[in-house]
């Protein structure tokens, strides 16, 4: 589903070239990376380091969403029928 969203989005974004140095996109026409090119090489490890924290955490969080999407569908399952009942 995100996978979608996100491919449907980078369509939408002007042409993006991938850097390189730190594996993230950056638009084309700006000829250097924003991401890394002020960032020297000690820099650019702790940069990426917590890129792939940043990754990671979003990936729990849409995990919890996904829980808590099928609770809310059977919670909300439920409640339907009890109302029918009465
Ligand atoms: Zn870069």
């Amino acid at each position: 589903m995100s996978l979608g969203m996100s491919a449907a989005w980078r369509a939408m974004q002007p042409k993006q070239e991938r850097c390189e140095r730190c594996e993230l996109y950056y638009p084309e026409h700006l000829g250097e990376c924003i991401h890394c090119s002020k960032l020297s090489d000690a820099q650019l490890i702790i940069f990426k380091a917590h890129h792939q924290e940043t990754l990671e955490s979003s990936f729990d969080l849409g995990k919890y969403f996904f829980v808590g999407a099928i609770v809310i569908g059977m919670l909300g399952s439920k409640g339907v029928g009890s109302k029918g009942s009465v």
